[in-house]
């Protein structure tokens, strides 16, 4: 028995409520279960009960044995002073409130459904860490997809979060913020870190200056991420040296941070030296970055715009110094629709949340659907499973899933899990009202609690514009 198995049966009331009564006798009616709080406090508040003759309104507090309400010192924490039930799985020992007078207690461990407690022990303990893998195919298909639905808003709301704090750094400059989240996405997968640092020191009101001269702006970049300190033979890395050195006075730039690069591990297209000079490129090219994410039509725009030319050095080099085979050095398809989906989506989804202008929201979840979905190991195990995985979208959507989901094993939050619980295929319903009618799911969505921000993703043109919110 988990405690958050306890939630989930108050929560969606599958218990015995016949001749519901105390451990003391007093009989309990149950009028409002109350709102489930993920978070530190009381597990659920605005309960109303009748115990006895009189209904209290309050907090109702969880725990599988009784004596953890003194374990987790909740006797001496005034924000569970409001608690009007303790609801456990088996009372070890009576709780006095500080006044001296007993909290009222039930006990669910002879009230919930053996059956219910079976299901719950195979899913969560099945499956490599996607516990409902073997049983995914019994959940209707409108579950499935309208989770995914959900916890792609979740994961843009999330990023937009970020996004919308980056604004307030730069004081509300939306195209400083772009900038930033721009040049620390090109730092996927590992120098995230040291490219938000030179972005930082180098503003882009900064860089437009020299936007007709490429070379000031390469080295501008290269400098500040201190790649241009060494000794040099080669001329372009030594013109680059010479024009930073002249810049650097003219304009007394701080010395460039400190930083730590990482070459291991990652294909060359992927270093940290070439992620630069292309957005060195970008940000010759893009006179108005923000303009240009919200006028454009379709994310191929971006997809090619970022993979744009760099300088030639860059054919037969991958650090500054070192020979390498010549070869074009395309940023790839791969790795543009990456930045496509893990920057200008959230960027437009953030611009959209912010200026209330539910399009541009809109816009970010079209440009999802229009992309394929990124490959890598996490989304390699959702390939042989029922879940659509073919657009970005789906993929970023089950990327959330995996990892605030499916991984900390919170099955019992997730409508997919939910179903499989209720076990409803025994009679599978067809229709979408029917699906919703005998599944959990209506439950779970009034009790979970609401995510802030924009409505929910909406897949354009299926049914799941029906859907309630949640
Ligand atoms: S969280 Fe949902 S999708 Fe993930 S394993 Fe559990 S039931 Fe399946």
């Amino acid at each position: 028995m988990q405690e958050q198995l306890l939630h989930y049966v108050w929560r969606t009331g599958r218990f015995d409520q016949q001749r519901l009564a105390t451990t003391t006798g007093q009989s309990v009616q149950v009028l409002k279960r109350g709102v489930y709080h993920g978070h530190a406090g009381p597990d659920f508040s605005g309960a109303h009960i009748r115990v006895g003759d009189t209904v209290w309104h309050g907090h109702v507090e969880m725990h599988i044995y009784a004596s953890e309400w003194y374990r987790h010192r909740h006797h001496l924490d005034p924000a569970y002073d409001g608690t009007i039930l303790h609801v456990v799985w088996e009372e070890d020992q009576a709780v006095f409130r500080q006044d001296g007078t007993r909290l009222p207690c039930v006990e669910l461990r002879k009230r919930v459904d053996h059956r219910l407690l079976t299901r719950y022990e195979r899913l969560i303990h099945d499956g490599n860490g996607i516990p409902c893998k073997y049983a995914l195919h019994q959940v209707s298909d409108i579950i499935r997809k309208s989770m995914l639905d959900r916890v792609l808003v979740e994961r843009l709301d999330r990023k937009a979060d970020a996004v919308l704090a980056t604004l307030g750094q730069q004081k509300e400059d939306w195209e400083e913020t772009v900038w930033q989240y721009l040049a620390t996405g090109f730092g996927i997968p590992s120098n995230q870190e040291p490219l938000a640092q030179v972005a930082r020191s180098l503003p882009f009101r900064f860089l437009k200056k020299y936007a007709h001269d490429p070379l000031s702006v390469e080295a501008l970049l290269f400098g500040q991420a201190g790649m241009l300190e060494g000794e040099f033979v080669e001329e372009y890395p030594l013109k680059l040296q010479r024009e930073y050195r002249f810049l650097r006075r003219k304009h007394e730039l701080p010395d460039p941070p400190s930083l730590r690069w990482n070459f291991l591990r990652l294909r060359p297209v992927s270093f940290p030296t070439l992620r630069l000079a292309r957005l060195a490129s970008v940000a010759v090219r893009q006179e108005n970055l923000l303009a240009n994410i919200l006028v454009a039509s379709t994310p191929q725009y971006w997809v090619h715009s970022l993979d744009a030319g760099i300088h030639p050095y860059w054919t037969r080099h991958y650090r500054f110094g070192v020979q390498a085979p010549a070869s074009i050095k395309h940023l790839g398809d791969a790795s543009s629709r990456s930045l496509v989906i893990n920057v200008m989506a959230p960027l437009l989804f953030a611009y959209g949340r912010h200026r209330q202008e539910s399009r541009y929201q809109e816009k970010a979840l079209q440009f999802l659907e229009q992309i394929p979905a990124e490959q890598n190991r996490i989304l390699d195990k959702w390939k042989p499973l029922p879940m659509p995985l073919k657009s970005g979208y789906d993929g970023q959507a089950l990327l959330e899933l995996q990892h605030l989901y499916c991984t900390p094993r919170r099955c019992l939050e997730c409508a997919i899990g939910c179903q499989l619980i209720a076990d409803i295929r025994r009679q599978e319903p067809t229709r979408v009202e029917d699906i919703l009618a005998n599944s959990l799911v209506p439950e779970w969505l009034a009790m979970m609690p609401k995510p802030e921000g924009p409505p929910p993703a909406i897949r354009s043109g299926n049914a799941l514009r029906s859907l309630p919110a949640c």
